[in-house]
């Protein structure tokens, strides 16, 4: 099949995305492509849907020389010419058809390998714009940082086989297999990690080794995606920053629209926000992870992420291929981890827009809570209760449930630590203002 045409200008990649044509403050070619939204056909022909995934790729650059392509994949082969070079690229594991891109400029290269905690080893580049090796250097010491807590906590690195790659880009950032875009200039990280990087490298798990099987299911890939910063501050820091990152995710959650809705969708289906849930995918999505670790417990909340990321709970180098999962699959894990049908959690959270409430009543010494919640199924939820300098644990349901506190006076705070993800007004007044 030959194809070919005029390449599509980006306007506002990656969200409006296609070929950027950028220059480096020297004025050399800078130029990347960022095709989640307008899909892989903007480059070559190509089934326009998440489960259209290529096994192969092979792809030739020829850029003028002095300039270098990065792409998806292993380097197979360079050729010079009196003006030019070119690379080959090839990768034998299947990719998202969004996620192959080509990226070119006058980048160095930083390379080193890593020893993985699973007994092999696998490369890992950071293509970098030439000039800027200190800066580069200091992003790049994250790397294996931020891959050891990957490979504790959630499982072997998927594509060890070819590199762990990044590429500096004139756009904000993209999840591309083996090369992902990074593009926020080295801003210091006031979480003492680049968000931006740990990001994207989570789409490896989330996105690329498992792929939604349509983009209804997109909160997969965005929703563990942005829980994963959280989850990686607690992992450097403690609790201090991961209860930080969860207030800043929990302002501007909308609940207009469902985060599922199960029919097919479109990308735009999904991210514009007057059809679908927007950037719910995003920080609704980890809020609902988040109550969901409390509810369950960390070993079968990682376990059934394991699950949904390999297609089993024991995942070692050789053992799984990127695998389709939707939402039911997650649901499905859930249940055989705890051996309960979990299916009203997500009934609540995933499938109803709005969140459930918890009221509470106060009398003297006497305090009646019960859940308010717009989806039919059943809701329980233990709160915690600081009364006075103790915590207490209620199981509270849709009906009302009284407990008698110690005193008429006693100050309580229902559930102190933020562990359930439920509607409440001061949120929703700030992130109204937050959003005008
Ligand atoms: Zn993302």
């Amino acid at each position: 099949i030959n194809y070919e045409g005029q390449p599509h200008v980006a306007e506002r990649a990656p969200w409006d995305g296609g070929y950027v044509w950028s220059k480096t403050e020297s004025g050399q070619p800078w130029i990347a492509t960022a095709v989640q939204g307008e899909g892989c056909d903007l480059i070559w022909p190509c089934l326009d849907h998440p489960t259209f995934e290529p096994q192969q790729t092979d792809i030739r650059i020829r850029v003028p020389k002095g300039l270098v392509a990065a792409s998806n994949g292993q380097l197979i082969e360079t050729t010079e010419g009196d003006d030019w070079s070119e690379y080959h690229w090839r990768s034998e594991q299947s990719q998202n058809n969004y996620g192959i891109a080509l990226n070119i400029g006058p980048y160095d290269k930083l390379e080193t390998t890593y020893h993985s905690r699973y007994g092999h080893e696998y490369p890992l580049v950071f293509y970098y714009l030439r000039g800027e090796k200190e800066k580069a250097q200091k992003l790049f010491a994250e790397f294996p940082k931020q891959l050891e807590f990957y490979e504790r906590v959630i499982g072997p690195y998927p594509f060890y086989a070819e590199k762990m790659g990044v590429v500096q880009t004139p756009h904000l950032g993209m999840e591309h297999q083996t090369i992902n875009a990074y593009g926020q200039d080295y801003k210091p990280g006031k979480y003492d990690f680049d968000w931006l990087l740990q990001h994207e490298l989570a789409h490896e798990w989330f996105g690329n080794q498992v792929t939604n099987t349509d983009w209804d299911h997109m909160w997969l890939h965005e929703g563990f995606g942005t829980y994963m910063q959280p989850l990686y501050g607690q992992y450097l820091h403690g609790d201090a920053l991961y209860h930080t990152m969860m207030y800043d995710q929990r302002i501007g959650i909308r609940n207009e629209h469902p985060i599922v809705s199960n029919k097919p969708m479109s990308e735009d289906d999904v991210y514009k926000a007057d059809r679908g849930p927007g950037s719910d995918i995003y920080q609704k999505g980890a809020w609902v992870l988040h109550t969901l670790r409390y509810l369950i417990g960390d070993e079968a909340f990682f376990n059934a992420t394991q699950q949904l990321v390999y297609g089993t709970d024991d995942p070692k180098p050789g053992n799984f291929k990127p695998h389709f999962a939707d939402t039911q699959d997650f649901i499905d894990a859930v249940n055989a981890e705890t051996g309960k049908d979990m299916t009203w959690f997500f009934e609540h959270y995933i499938y109803q827009a709005a969140l459930p409430e918890l009221v509470s009543e106060r009398d003297g010494d006497q305090l009646t809570l019960h859940f308010k919640s717009a989806a039919k199924a059943p809701f329980t939820m233990p709160v915690e209760i600081r009364v006075g300098g103790e915590l207490r644990t209620v199981v509270v349901s849709k009906e009302a449930k009284t407990i008698t506190l110690p005193s008429n006076d006693v100050h309580i705070v229902l559930d102190p630590e933020s562990k359930i993800l439920r509607q409440q007004d001061y949120l929703d007044e700030y992130s109204a203002f937050e959003a005008k």
